[in-house]
């Protein structure tokens, strides 16, 4: 059973979203860009912020999210105010995210 995301939407600084399955998740912007899965960001398969990663640098905007679109039914790609928009997040690597003990 494919996971569905029924809604989503950008809440102050946090993109809360709504899973067909009643998982709710709430994700702050800084988390979700850090995470993000593209080659570019992240050099290692694992990541979810527990990995060092390549040099990446953030700058004053990158972590304000201009949109958000579903990509092929399965994940989101977000495209954030630095102009960075290669990473595509499937929805349960955004679960996965959002189940990670606060830091
Ligand atoms: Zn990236």
């Amino acid at each position: 059973m494919p996971l569905t995301l029924e809604n989503a939407a950008v809440i102050g600084d946090e993109l809360a979203l709504c899973f067909a399955d009643g998982f709710e998740a709430y994700l702050p912007l800084p988390l979700l860009r850090r995470a993000c899965p593209c080659a570019a960001c992240n050099g290692e398969p694992d990541a979810l912020g527990r990995v060092v990663r390549p040099h990446v640098q953030h700058g004053s905007n990158a972590f304000e999210l201009v949109k958000f679109e579903p990509v092929g039914g399965y994940g989101l790609q977000f495209f954030w105010a630095d102009g960075h928009s290669s990473g595509i997040y499937a929805f349960s690597y955004l679960q996965k995210l959002a189940e990670l003990p606060p830091p």
